[in-house]
Order: structure tokens, then sequence, then C-alpha cells
């Protein structure tokens, strides 16, 4: 597998050429364009690395799918689909108009920006750090790493310059799908983008997802396996932005992705696969990942479909 890891990298590193860093967060523009790496758990917790797997990047929207799981498992699926719908937009992440419909819950998406931001709210917590703070505490340990922690840089360039989320959640409130404080909530997402992960952490992550809820290597149940059934079926159909289609027909596997370059990609019930290249596609997907788990996917047949 090691061996399979760099050969993919090697192969692919041509298409890091393709795309583009982030800059709409002035921070992440910092970002190598050339950085590559990749990490895949699997047979019973064995890990694979190869390239840039160590490098540390933010994890930006993957957190999107651990923060619909924590609304979940504080409020329960009825109050969760009462908010937001899990209906793929076809717009991109950021969108205002993600539906031609009139704004309401059920035409926002967990997977896109104002969704999100909307399932915050439901998070438990007396406050916004208590919220945050539960969150970072479900990510450290379904990555099995209690030293994650929030990039400062990059939390304050994304709330410095934040101002179409600020627009996004001031649309919610509204539309009365928010109550709360604006900065409050987003101080929580922002924060909740900014946590730094690397591609180990994501496949560690991607794992549990892949089992049905359960840490396989410690055999703790850390949450119900229907709620596992819930994200990856909305990640299959969302996780990649408006790049959701075409990935599931090259691809196959529910996955998210990242405008910090992180693809966190799930093999039900086989495999969790981490990967960093922060060079972006027009879609905000990462160029040389994708091209990665297309190869894989071929190579290891791993499309559900
Ligand atoms: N923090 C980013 C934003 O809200 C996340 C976007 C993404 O990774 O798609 O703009």
């Amino acid at each position: 597998m090691n061996n399979l890891l760099n050969n993919v990298l090697n192969k692919c590193r041509e298409y890091t050429k393709n795309g583009t860093v982030a800059s709409y967060i002035p921070e992440l523009a910092k970002s190598n364009p050339e950085d590559f790496g990749i990490c895949v758990v699997a047979d019973g917790g064995s890990f694979y690395c190869a390239g840039d797997f160590s490098k540390s990047f933010t994890i930006q929207s993957i957190i999107k799918p651990i923060i619909l799981l924590l609304a979940l498992l504080d409020k329960g699926e009825e109050k969760v689909r009462a908010l937001v719908g899990v209906e793929a937009t076809g717009k991109p992440f950021d969108a205002f108009n993600y539906s031609d419909q009139a704004l309401k819950c059920e035409n926002i998406n967990p997977m896109i920006n104002a969704g999100a931001i909307a399932l915050c709210t439901l998070i438990n917590g007396d406050s916004y750090e208590e919220k945050f703070s539960r969150l970072l505490s479900l990510v450290r340990k379904m990555a099995d790493n209690p030293q994650l922690e929030v990039n400062q840089d990059v939390y304050i360039s994304e709330k410095t310059t934040g101002n179409k989320n600020r627009a996004l959640a001031y649309m919610l409130k509204a539309y009365g799908m928010i109550g709360d404080n604006v900065d409050d909530i987003l101080d929580c997402y922002f924060s909740a983008c900014s946590i730094n992960v690397n591609s180990f952490d994501l496949a560690k992550i991607a794992f549990i997802f892949a089992n049905k809820g359960k840490n396989i290597i410690t055999g703790e149940q850390i949450f119900d396996e229907k709620y596992a059934r819930y994200i990856n079926a909305v990640l299959v159909t969302s996780g990649m932005y408006d790049g959701s289609g075409e990935f599931a027909l090259d691809v196959g596997v529910p996955a998210k992705s990242g405008v910090g370059g992180g693809i966190m990609a799930i093999v039900p019930n086989r495999m969790g696969i981490g990967i960093y290249s922060p060079a972006l596609d027009n879609k905000g997907n990462s160029c040389a990942g994708i091209k990665a788990l297309e190869s894989l996917s071929k190579e290891l047949e791993l499309s559900i479909f």
C-alpha cells in the first residue's frame, strides 16, 4: 500500500499545477501549492502514508460533516431536518441563491456555508465558546489527536474578511432560521473552519465514518450507525461542492473537501483516506487530490456504485 500511495502521488503531482491556492481568506494564500500528501487507514486500523502527510492545514469545510454530526447527536434527526434539508444545491459553497425557490429550511444543505452556520445553533452549550469547545473535543476524539487546535492566524484572517458569511448569517436571521447573535454564531463557525489538521487526522476521522461510527481500533462506538448513514449519504450528493456529481462518477465514495486543500474520503466498511494538496480547481476542490482519489479508486475498486 505504501508503494501504491507513493506511485499515486508521483503520477498525480503534475495536477498541482492546474489549480491555485485559495486567497479569499488571505492567510490561506500563504500555502505552498506544491504540497501533496496522503494517508490511508484500513484493515482494522493499519495506516499507510506518503508525501506531505504530516503537514498541517486548516480543516475548513471538512468540519461541516462533524458540525452536522454534533447537531444530530445533540438534537436528533427531526430537529436537524427541520432546520436544514438534505437536497443537493448544485451551487457553490457560499452561494446566496442556493435554490430557485424561496429561502426555506428544506432548501439549505448542511454542506454549504449557510447550512453549517445554521447548524452551529443546534450544538448544545450555554455559550458559543462552549458549543465550539464541544465540537473541538469531538474532532479530537474522532482523529484520536488531543493536540488539535485552532490556527489563530487563519481564524483572524477569516473573521476579518468573512463578510459574505456574515451576510449569509444575517439572511438566515432575517428569515427567522437562526435567533442568536450572528457574531457569536460566526465566531463558532470561523473557529471550527480554522482547526489545524493533517492528512493522517482526516484519514482517522474518515475511518470512523467508514465504520458506522465505531473506532474499531479502541472498540468504542462514538456515535450511532444511523448518523454515519445520514452523513455518508449527504456527502455523496453534496460533499464536493458543485463537483459532487462528477466525483460520484469518477471516484464513487462519500467525501468532503475544504478550501484549505484537504479532502476526506470515506470508503464504507473499508478505509478512511485523508489528502492534502492546496491548489484548488474553480469549484474549490483540490485538483491533485481528486486525481489521486480517481487513481486509487480505479486501482482498489473503491466505488460504492
Ligand atoms: N471557512 C470557509 C468559508 O466559510 C470554508 C469554505 C470551504 O472550505 O468550502 O468560506
